[in-house]
């Protein structure tokens, strides 16, 4: 979806709205799968410096890849960024730190494109189960204890001895 950001902003053009991961393939493509919810919220104003500036806020619950069991589970994930318009490298470099530089090539800006990479940022580079969901510490507590040498001795030579001590007694 492209749109005139500096327009937008002027216009205090508010866009809240549902993606799914398809929708932002680069994204999708750090994913364990397609299902989940991604929100998404875009409030355009312009600051009391002139600037146009848009507030970028994103919610996710999005399925990754545990990086201890490799098995799915679910992520939330959170962004909130404040970006301001520019149309060069020397503008985007002075700004305040509290704003980023949208890079606006032309008159538009792709809301996909903005959207994703702060997905992308929101997105921890590894994910672990807790450790009482992940399969691999289920795993470490379902292995069965090596047994004793004891207990692996032959049944036949018990009787035996059974046997032996019956005899013994009469
Ligand atoms: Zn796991």
């Amino acid at each position: 979806m492209l749109l005139d950001a500096r327009k937008a902003a002027t216009r205090a053009v508010h866009i809240q709205g549902g993606l799914r991961a398809a929708q932002v393939p680069e994204f999708a493509a750090l994913l364990a799968g397609e299902e989940g919810t991604i929100a998404v919220d875009l409030a355009f104003s312009k600051d009391d410096q002139g600037r146009y500036v848009v507030q970028l806020k994103v919610e996710a619950d999005v399925a990754v890849t545990c990086q201890r069991c490799l098995g799915p589970m679910l992520q939330h994930i959170s962004g909130n960024t404040r970006l301001a318009v520019v149309m060069t490298d020397q503008q985007a470099a002075a700004l305040p730190r509290h704003l980023d530089p949208l890079l606006v090539e032309g008159q538009m800006c792709n809301l996909h494109a903005l959207v994703e990479e702060e997905l992308i940022l929101a997105l921890p580079p590894f994910n672990y189960h807790k450790q009482s969901e992940c399969s691999t510490s289920l795993a470490v507590y379902a292995d069965p204890i090596e047994e004793p040498e004891q207990a692996r001795t032959n049944p036949f030579e018990v009787l035996g001895r059974l046997k032996l001590d019956e005899e013994h007694q009469e």
